[in-house]
């Protein structure tokens, strides 16, 4: 029987909330590497980001959900929100080579600044053996920092750059704009933004 892999792009984030930038970085990612499909996965409360106000678990996912539905190649796990605690990424990669019991090439598809994060953790190493990268940069994004990291060769070989249009779009910005009566129309899909207001979320 000849065996089929999949190439599946693992999307990670807070989606707090989820905007046009992370849905044109997935695609563009499902494009360029030939993904068959790409599951965004939003996090638990991630303890680094506990100072600020982030939405409840099942609004993030919702919203997701939301600006997800109408790609047929776009899928959403709960699987780190389900899990108790914070989830490294080590886990939930690991997570999905079990769930495709190996029979998967993972993608991981994040912003070059996250990948900044990700190289400094610990056990670093395995999960690159775990997985790849795919690290969004924008136009003129100086990579020498991940370059010139101490990263093992054979690691910095499995990070893949893609340049996406330079857009400046942050969830930051969203809740900042909200915050003070101005438009996020465009930024997201209709359907998170009506969500947003009907949920009265990121008021204050
Ligand atoms: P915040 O402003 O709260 O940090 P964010 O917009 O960065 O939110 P996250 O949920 O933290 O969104 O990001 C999830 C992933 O998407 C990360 O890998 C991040 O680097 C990437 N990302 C976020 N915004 C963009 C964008 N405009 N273009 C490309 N990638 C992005
Ligand atoms: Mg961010």
């Amino acid at each position: 029987m000849v065996e089929v892999v999949k190439r599946i792009g693992l999307m990670g984030g807070t989606f707090n909330p989820i905007h046009n930038g992370h849905l044109v970085t997935a695609e563009e990612a499902r494009v360029q590497f030939a993904l068959d499909e790409v599951i965004f996965i939003p996090s638990g409360k991630p303890p680094h980001k506990s100072e600020r106000k982030i939405a409840d678990a099942h609004h993030r996912a919702m919203m997701t959900l939301l600006a997800t539905v109408t790609n047929p190649y776009f899928h959403v796990s709960q699987v780190e929100i389900e899990r108790p605690g914070y989830s490294y990424t080590y886990d939930t990669v690991s997570y999905f080579q079990e769930l495709y019991q190996g029979q998967a090439e993972i993608y991981f598809i994040t912003g070059a600044d996250a990948i900044l994060e990700i190289i400094a953790w610990k056990n670093v190493e395995q999960l690159f053996e775990k997985c790849c990268f795919i690290a969004a940069t924008r136009p003129g994004f100086d990579l020498s920092a991940i370059r010139s990291s101490d990263l093992p060769q054979s690691a910095k070989d499995r990070i893949f750059y893609m340049e996406i249009p330079a857009l400046a779009i942050s969830s930051t910005d969203v809740r900042r704009r909200i915050r003070e009566g101005r438009p996020i129309k465009y930024l997201m899909p209709s359907a998170v933004e009506t969500y947003i207001y009907k949920n009265k979320l990121y008021l204050k």
